[in-house]
């Protein structure tokens, strides 16, 4: 307890599991709800009230079509009053893909003889970095198989080589971090290397399904893996990213998990996760899924819609996993961070190959290839505001989409002026003529939706100095 600041001291209570099987099904198997109690939970929803358990697992059995759309159009109401219309952009740096688990639907699995693997040294870090910079990249998140090579010094000093990379107009500005779970000395390594978001995915919450898909390894500890993130905060990280790998077991028992799941760092620590993380399986080299609980399209974006009724303040992450038109259903209902110009296999963003993937090489099959400036280029068309914005994280406003969601005015004053200079930053230096015109144009109306003309005389103010030459000029 010692490296706690005292308001994130872990009661002892803590400790005791948070995640009961047999409550969590027990929830599930309550009566179909009917319109009027739907309603008034998506209506609860809508007031900024936080739902129960019991509300969301409402949500969940509730499978009338015309309950459903209604769910959807709670969350799309939900996502557009309280986010607008921006959306942040990343991209996944893989930095080494040796494993010493055996995950069954992991292309890096130990067993996978057939894998490449490999581990970027420095100075291939060093130029995936810049080939990500010169694309207008700003934040990364670095992904790692779980091995002794892939320690907490490790991974703290690839944050630092990334950190120390610039060309050009080219830095990035947060590195978000994707690796095995820590020991809390070993978050406090981490953490001192600057690092945003620190995510692990559950894969799935329910012990039994857990045991089958991870035969060996560390990662076989269910415990372990379900109290890293306890772990993060003692050891100062309170930036933490939770997820479930949907298609393991049934998704509206990992929904409710990962609900459950934020319950307890709110009642814990007083601060929910930052992100929410909703991979679905994708094919992959020597995997071994059983279809039985493949999630459908439909349930796909029913349960992204669930997710953002059921905790509104924390980011929705959607990946190239899924293809475009899914992404885009996502964000409408939810989703608030996408990556762009992904490329999964070591060392690619670099050499320009990788046009069709190799699995052998690759953790899993993207579906969406589209480079970084054809998706702002689309995003721009329909109406939202790409973002690059990392400003509350460096002057050390955490919990900032808690602020989002609560405070009033907050969007206005730091969100939507932030993610409109980080745009233009990316208009002058990377994107191509037509998408630059496309989003000064996106830019122009966003500022004159402006409400509080203080805010956007100052916006504008820094966009001229932009123009000019200046870099990285955030509230
Ligand atoms: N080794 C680290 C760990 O296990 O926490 C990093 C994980 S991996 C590089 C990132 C995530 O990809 C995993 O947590 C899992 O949810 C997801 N993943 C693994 N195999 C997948 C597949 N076949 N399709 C989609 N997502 C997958
Ligand atoms: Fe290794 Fe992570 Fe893949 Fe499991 S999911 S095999 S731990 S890289």
């Amino acid at each position: 307890m010692k490296f706690l600041p005292q308001k994130y001291r872990i009661p002892d209570e803590a400790m005791k599991p948070f995640i009961d099987p047999d409550e969590l099904h027990s929830f599930l198997k309550q009566p179909q709800p009917d319109a009027r109690r739907i309603r008034d939970i998506i209506q609860k929803s809508l007031d900024k009230q936080r739902l129960s358990l019991m509300e969301v697992a409402d949500l969940l059995n509730a499978n009338d079509p015309g309950l459903i759309e209604e769910i959807k159009a709670g969350a799309h109401t939900l996502k557009e009053r309280i986010y607008g219309n921006r959306i942040v952009l990343f991209a996944p740096l893989y930095i080494g893909n040796k494993c010493v688990n055996n995950c069954r639907y992991c292309g890096f699995r130990t067993s996978n003889k057939d894998q490449k693997r490999a581990t970027l040294l420095d100075s291939q870090i060093v130029r995936e970095v810049e080939a990500l910079e010169d694309n207008g990249q700003k934040r990364l998140i670095l992904v790692y198989g779980e091995h002794p090579d892939y320690n907490a010094e490790f991974i703290a000093h690839t944050v630092r080589t990334v950190y120390a990379v610039k060309k050009g107009h080219g830095e990035i500005r947060r590195v978000n971090i994707n690796a095995a779970p820590l020991d809390i000395e070993g978050f406090k390594t981490v953490k001192s290397a600057g690092i945003g978001t620190y995510q692990v995915f559950q894969e799935t919450y329910h012990p039994e399904t857990y045991a089958h898909y991870h035969p060996s390894g560390p990662k076989r500890d269910f415990n372990w893996r379900l109290t890293s993130l306890d772990r993060a905060m003692e050891g100062g990280i309170d930036d933490l990213g939770i997820g479930a790998l949907f298609g393991l077991y049934d998704w509206r028992y990992e929904v409710l998990a990962l609900v459950r799941h934020t319950n307890h760092f709110e009642a814990v620590y007083n601060i929910g996760p930052h992100t929410i993380s909703f991979p679905r399986i994708k094919a992959a080299a020597g995997i071994d899924v059983k279809p039985d609980y493949y999630v459908s399209d439909a349930d796909f974006i029913r349960l992204i819609a669930i997710l953002r009724l059921a905790v509104p303040y924390t980011g929705m992450i959607l990946t190239a996993r899924e293809p475009v038109r899914i992404r885009e259903a996502a964000m409408s209902f939810g989703v608030s961070q996408i990556d762009g110009g992904t490329k999964l296999e070591l060392g690619s963003y670099s050499e320009s190959k990788n046009e069709i993937q190799n699995l052998n090489r690759e953790q899993f099959e993207i579906n969406d290839s589209r480079s970084l400036n054809e998706i702002i280029d689309e995003l721009l068309e329909k109406g939202y505001l790409p973002s690059f914005c990392t400003g509350c994280y460096r002057v050390g406003r955490t919990g900032e989409h808690f602020m989002e969601f609560s405070v009033p005015g907050f969007i206005k004053r730091y969100c939507t002026p932030n993610a409109i200079l980080t745009l233009s930053e990316y208009l002058l230096d990377y994107a191509t003529e037509s998408t630059s015109a496309k989003g000064w144009k996106v830019i122009e109306e966003n500022l004159n939706k402006m409400q509080d003309p203080a805010v956007e005389k100052e916006t504008r103010l820094r966009l001229t100095r932009i123009r000019n030459g200046e870099r990285d000029l955030f509230f």
